[in-house]
């Protein structure tokens, strides 16, 4: 069937955002460039924040970033709508004393962060890309093109390759960037020449690699779309699309919020995780600016719902054994609500029937993940916020193939018809 046009110029415009997002930190700075495009007054968590009523917000918080749209007609008693997602991917990190070497070849001392497929990284070309702090306090974000690559060894010298393919994680991920002696180089130096600042000022950095190729369509009428950080920048692009789209005439009678946390990979307890007091320190000076006593932030709450984003397994016709044998969610076919009896995922009666809902009224298909009871679980953000605010929470996300991959692989309508049940979802 082929692709809506709709559907195709969201693939693109996804493409685009994964390219200007290539680390935690760009992400949240690029929701918030694109919201203030679009009205949205941006705050600082260290001034007093004005009233609300009516009026559309972003805050960034390191590699977080939350951004919401207030009713006119809130009251102190208004509950808000929460689509939360993450920032953050697998990848790898730049250790301290980073330039490294030998045999004249320059290389990056790195460290693995969450859980990559590590062998996936293999011959890519790898952009470098975070934040780096000055000697004066401040902070840049900071970029470059294609510079790294982890070489693979040749299969004449290891006729075994094919039958296993083990990495030593410390000295087989070391990526080369250039050619010469260590001690007459300095990476950091590529990063401050691109953020325009002098290398001798930088204090702390950090910095991740990132795929450098753009995310792409392909297949059988363009039904495939190939990426870096589609966990979860596909769930992030598709609440800030949403958001914007809902922002106009939003006459709802909740508060419409997207969350994104960082280091979702490395169990999201940090102050700009999902276990960290982000949101609620934003919801709770929303409710302040609203004028809400404790009673009515409690009543706030629980008319309150939080739908956790984030990329779930698309059945693999190589493994069909890994997947449960009845509840086979595939490409194309929609959004899946994510379901797991021990609370991976956050999903209970009332929020599938909700999220069923939701994409009916959007018109878009859903379906439903359930793991093989063999296979462990993973999880997300989902249970984390509902454990920390008490809101009624319910896990989706899109089907993917290669999840952790340097390059992940989605349905180009699953992604714009994510967006389209948020977009329902924020309008209420
Ligand atoms: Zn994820």
């Amino acid at each position: 069937m082929p692709i809506a046009p709709s559907a195709r110029s969201h693939a693109d415009d996804l493409a685009a955002f994964v390219e200007a997002s290539p680390s935690s930190f760009h992400a949240a700075a690029e929701v918030a460039r694109r919201l203030e495009d679009a009205g949205f007054i941006r705050l600082d968590e260290s001034e007093s924040w004005p009233a609300t009523a009516g009026g559309r917000f972003v805050v960034v918080r390191d590699g977080a970033v939350i951004a919401w749209v207030v009713p006119p007609t809130a009251t102190p008693a208004t509950g808000v709508r929460v689509f939360g997602a993450h920032s953050d991917s697998p990848g790898f990190k730049l250790k301290p004393k980073p330039t490294t070497g030998r045999l004249g070849w320059l290389q990056a001392g790195v460290e693995i962060y969450g859980g990559p497929l590590l062998n996936s990284w293999l011959d890519r070309e790898l952009r470098l890309a975070g934040r780096l702090a000055l000697d004066d306090g401040t902070t840049v974000l900071a970029s470059t093109g294609p510079l790294l690559r982890l070489p693979q060894l040749a299969i004449h010298l290891d006729r075994e390759a094919n039958d296993r393919l083990a990495l030593d994680k410390q000295s087989q991920t070391q990526p080369v960037w250039g050619l010469g002696q260590a001690d007459s180089a300095d990476i950091l130096g590529e990063l401050a020449r691109e953020a325009r600042v002098d290398a001798a000022r930088i204090r702390g950095y950090d910095l991740v690699t990132a795929d450098a190729a753009r995310g792409a369509t392909f297949g059988l009428d363009d039904v495939f779309f190939a990426s870096g950080r589609l966990d979860d920048l596909a769930s992030v692009h598709a609440g800030v699309v949403a958001l914007e789209r809902a922002a106009d005439d939003f006459d709802a009678d909740h508060v419409a919020m997207l969350a994104v946390f960082d280091h979702e990979e490395v169990g999201s307890g940090t102050r700009s995780g999902a276990a960290g007091p982000f949101l609620s320190d934003v919801i709770e000076r929303l409710w302040l600016s609203l004028g809400s006593d404790r009673e009515q932030q409690l009543r706030a709450l629980a008319a309150s719902w939080c739908v956790s984003s984030d990329v779930g397994h698309s059945v693999h016709p190589n493994y069909a054994e890994k997947h449960d044998p009845v509840v086979q969610p595939v490409l194309g076919s929609g959004p899946i609500l994510k379901i797991n009896a021990n609370q991976r995922y956050a999903t209970d009666a009332a929020g599938a029937a909700v999220w069923n809902a939701w994409c009916s009224a959007a018109g878009v298909m859903s379906q439903e993940f359930v793991s093989n009871n063999s296979v462990p679980c993973g999880s997300t953000i989902g249970p984390i916020t509902a454990t920390r605010l008490g809101i009624r929470t319910v896990d989706v996300g899109i089907p993917i193939l290669s999840m952790h991959s340097a390059r992940e692989l989605a349905g180009v309508s699953d992604l714009w018809d994510l967006a389209r049940v948020a977009e329902v979802y924020f309008r209420g």
